[in-house]
């Protein structure tokens, strides 16, 4: 499993999943900041218990500067055939309000499939219905998992 946030701010490209979306935000970051790509990273990772992204990719590199997250998820999945392991399926949960992701789910998981190098139906990217009370609740799990 793997978990990731950015803010979304003025002034920055938005990319997601590999792809850029028109949007009058985008997330803030040291590499591109493509969340969900963040967090397949770190589940992949984890699943062959090698760490997470930020030991791998550490954002106070001057490497990483920017880079597009693409990189990244090509990289991360030689790190984890290395140890014998490969992409079996990826189910990912994206919560965000705006913008619409709904139209732009076949072309990620496309783009996913291409940089992971395995079928695009081997790709779920959800969408959960999102209320304020949701939000706040995961921050409070997450609150609860790090206390544990
Ligand atoms: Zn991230």
């Amino acid at each position: 499993m793997g978990y990731d946030v950015h803010r979304l701010v003025e002034g920055r490209a938005l990319f997601l999943g590999g792809i850029r979306i028109d949007h009058a935000l985008g997330l803030l970051g040291h590499s591109d900041a493509d969340v969900l790509i963040h967090a397949i990273c770190d589940a992949l990772l984890g699943a062959a218990n090698m760490r997470d992204i930020g030991y791998h990719f550490p954002d106070t590199s001057d490497a990483t500067l920017d880079m597009d997250s693409k990189i990244i998820l090509r990289k991360t999945v030689e790190l984890i055939a290395a140890k014998g392991y490969r992409v079996g399926n990826i189910d990912a949960t994206i919560c965000a309000e705006r913008p619409k992701i709904n139209p732009h789910i076949p072309a990620m998981q496309k783009c996913l499939a291409e940089v992971i190098g395995c079928g695009e139906d081997a790709i779920s990217i959800k969408l959960p219905p999102l209320r304020k009370w949701v939000l706040w609740d995961v921050r409070k799990a997450w609150l609860r998992m790090r206390s544990a």
